[in-house]
């Protein structure tokens, strides 16, 4: 059965604030052996390369290190390869090489300079990784995949793998279909690692829980040991002042926004504070109202952390109910809960990588479509 784990991508500032409210997270060591105990996650580069971590995150679960490729298309980041390589080794149980993705931060695509740049940080880091696994790390070090579906993809996989395959015991893959991530794309690309006998998949970015329920449900198809996916999507809900609120069956969530002040009524203002304060029967809000004595106590920073903890909490929830129906072999029924009837076919069609079938209603329809 294929391993799947969830990584929440932590953001520092995000983390700075959870230390600052000392409140309990679900990484601190002391955590262990608790419900909210979670030593799992995916970590940045650019972002953490210098604030001092514990190996607690390396040792007792499963730390990926991203290597900051993104934060190089995104914010024009001036990245060192060894630096990178030598940061994930000490602090995380796996990373990835140092890509130079297929956009620059303008968004515009440079394909061949980025497949050439990431070619050469490969070959230039490869002798020290070697160097690293003759000192016995238990670091393990992941390639990228890059590329729209077809030749792209095709070729930039060829070159990568012939410098270094990532084939050997507890490496693997990072992937992100493009252009955009799908339950569809991410489908197809768990056919193409099928084809290319890939036994390790980390899915960059993939945060929807029609995502994240593809990857899990059909990464034991495709024979993957094990199957990772990040999102971000705990703090970014908690920075927009929303809460994630589990629906009944428990395999999904809705997101309750908590209202701005200006011509609302008072319990439009507070209800999110209100539903998590008397209401969330989840394993961080129990101990977090422990943390305050009443609710006009806590100040509006600390209700975004608490948030952040309670959102962070429901996902790995959420995610632990999906991997439950997998393992009770409910795993296709939950897909078609989740996606809905025709959705769920679709995704079966692209993962079966078959072209040009007729729609129900009678219109051509290819690949394409969905990609
Ligand atoms: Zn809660």
């Amino acid at each position: 059965m294929t391993e799947v784990r969830f990584l929440p991508a932590y953001g520092h500032s995000m983390w700075r604030s959870c230390q600052r409210a000392a409140v309990p997270t679900c990484i601190d060591a002391a955590r262990r052996g608790t419900v909210v105990y979670y030593p799992h996650g995916l970590l940045s580069y650019h972002y953490w390369k210098k604030i001092k971590l514990s190996t607690e995150w390396r040792d007792a679960g499963f730390m990926f290190g991203d290597s900051g490729g993104f934060s190089i298309r995104t914010e024009g980041a001036v990245i060192d390869a060894a630096r990178v390589l030598r940061w994930q080794a000490a602090v995380c149980t796996a990373g990835c090489l140092l890509d130079v993705p297929t956009k620059d931060q303008y968004e515009r695509p440079c394909w061949a300079v980025g497949l050439a740049k990431t070619c050469a940080h490969t070959a230039h880091v490869l002798p020290l990784y070697e160097k690293l696994l003759r000192a016995d790390t238990a670091f393990r070090w992941w390639g990228v995949l890059h590329g729209n579906f077809g030749p792209q993809l095709v070729g930039w996989w060829n070159k990568i793998s012939a410098i270094y395959p990532f084939s050997e015991q507890g490496e693997g893959w990072a992937v992100r279909p493009e252009p955009t991530i799908t339950h569809y794309t991410l489908a197809h690309m768990l056919q193409f690692l099928k084809q290319r006998r890939v036994r390790r998949a980390h899915f960059l970015a993939a945060t929807a829980i029609k995502s994240a329920a593809t990857i899990a449900v059909l990464s034991e198809e495709v024979g993957l040991e094990f199957a990772s996916f990040d999102s971000a999507s705990a703090a970014i809900a908690s920075g927009n002042r929303q809460i994630m609120v589990p629906t009944a069956d428990g395999v999904a969530w809705t997101l309750l926004k908590e209202k701005t002040r200006t011509g609302k009524t008072h319990d439009d203002q507070w209800r999110m504070r209100e539903y998590l304060w008397n209401h969330c029967a989840c394993g961080f809000c129990a101990e977090l109202r422990g943390c305050y004595p009443t609710i006009a106590l806590v100040t509006d920073m600390a209700w975004v952390v608490y948030s952040f903890l309670h959102n962070l909490f429901i996902q790995i929830r959420t995610f632990n109910a999906h991997g439950a129906a997998i393992a009770a072999g409910d795993g296709h029924a939950l897909l078609r809960t989740l996606l809905g009837h025709e959705d769920y076919f679709k995704v079966m069609r692209a993962f079966a990588g078959k072209l040009g079938q007729a729609a129900d209603a009678g219109a051509p329809r290819s690949l394409l479509d969905f990609l």
